[in-house]
């Protein structure tokens, strides 16, 4: 194997560049409804990986941003899959507003954590591993453009699976985690939209006629919540309501959307059977209800050989010299959710350590950017 302290020195020897490249894929709009700009990240890391031998592919979407494939090595050896995002949360004129900046030891600036941190990691740790002649696995770097919206407008989600299948190993790349820990299983969600069509009426002249789809609502909306078993690991939130015009009308109209988290694919299933008996019912009579799913983000299910392969992780970490890490399970979903559904054994949660995605607070620790190029070289070479 290769003498690690020496790559860690060169990791250490990069620290300019590292920054550079961290800044420069900060320092633009690419939020997931902003195509162009997505695709032009995709320009720029398809230009560094082919600069390191790497063949790339997109596949092309009409409404999201394109999916990068680049592959290197022998394919008739085992191969692993490297993945992660390319698009922000973001809208235009973030990058502008707020550009990458470095205070006391952290950086801020448009998906900074959320994962420009973890692109610049595993592109730095693959040049540097290629300047080694490194040919254990044949590698697949897989990134999407559009995972924060969860590849509602593109084919992203079974383009994922294809392209994961038969890979002995996947690393995503996301948001890193202060604790250390690296995951191994994440919830899913899907979201429901409630729909109810009543019968209207004046609330004076004749109340009597009236079907309230607003009353409907109120006893469906008890009755979904009831659904959570946390023991499962499954939550119902009905996030949003709404229904009737003005106060003096029986409602003829009221809707909800519900977000689903769960952890199996056994417990969604109990809840969409659930809803279609909800459906049925009623409990103000003649009221019609509706209830259909609008998006749905899998959950990464955990499997003894993603652990394993955690806890091997956390061998070589320790040996090497570098922190601990240990199996991790969280709430939020990403794109591992499709290689474990791949039947890939997966690590997530490898790009830097920070907190506060989604909002202007988001942060990563500048030191992480280093710590985690170190680990993610220490895995490749001994996984
Ligand atoms: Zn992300």
């Amino acid at each position: 194997m290769a003498d690690l302290k020496e790559l860690f020195a060169k990791v250490d020897g990069q620290h300019e560049e590292m920054i550079a490249l961290w800044k420069k894929l900060v320092n633009r709009d690419c939020g997931s409804d902003n195509k162009a700009g997505v695709d032009s990240v995709g320009q720029d890391i398809k230009e560094i990986l082919e600069g390191l031998g790497f063949a790339v592919r997109f596949h092309e979407y009409e409404k999201a941003g394109n999916m990068l494939v680049a592959d290197y090595g022998d394919f008739s050896k085992p191969f692993i899959v490297i993945t992660g995002h390319m698009d922000t949360v973001f809208k235009d004129g973030q990058a502008a507003e707020r550009p990458f900046t470095i205070r006391d030891g952290k950086a801020y600036g448009p998906g900074v954590l959320d994962m420009k941190g973890g692109i610049t990691v595993a592109l730095t740790a693959l040049k540097l591993l290629k300047e080694i002649g490194y040919d254990r696995y044949a590698i697949r770097v897989i990134l999407a453009g559009d995972e924060e919206v969860g590849h509602g407008n593109s084919n992203a989600a079974e383009d994922y699976m294809k392209e994961a299948k038969g890979a002995i190993m996947g690393f995503n790349m996301e948001t890193g985690y202060l604790d250390n820990g690296i995951v191994v299983e994440r919830k899913g969600c899907r979201r429901y939209r409630v729909e109810i069509d009543g019968v209207g009426a004046h609330a004076g002249n004749n109340p009597q006629d009236g079907r309230s789809a607003v009353e409907e609502l109120a006893h469906k909306i008890i009755d979904i919540q009831a659904l959570t078993d946390y023991e499962e690991g499954t939550t119902l939130n009905c996030g949003v309501i709404g229904g009737g015009t003005v106060a003096n009308a029986v409602p003829e109209h009221a809707w909800c959307i519900v977000d689903v988290r769960f952890r199996t694919m056994k417990g969604l299933n109990r809840v969409d059977q659930a809803f279609k008996e909800i459906e049925k019912k009623q409990y103000v009579a003649d009221t019609k209800t509706t209830i259909f799913p609008t998006i749905t983000i899998a959950a990464m299910e955990r499997t003894p050989e993603s652990v394993a392969l955690c806890e091997r992780a956390n061998e070589l970490a320790v040996k090497a010299g570098l922190s601990p890490i240990h199996p991790k399970f969280v709430g939020g979903g990403s794109d591992s959710a499709y290689l474990v559904l791949a039947g890939v054994p997966t690590l997530c949660a490898l790009g830097l350590r920070g907190e506060f995605n989604h909002t202007v607070r988001e942060y990563a620790v500048v030191d992480s950017l280093f710590e985690r190029t170190k680990l993610f070289i220490t895995l490749l070479l001994g996984l």
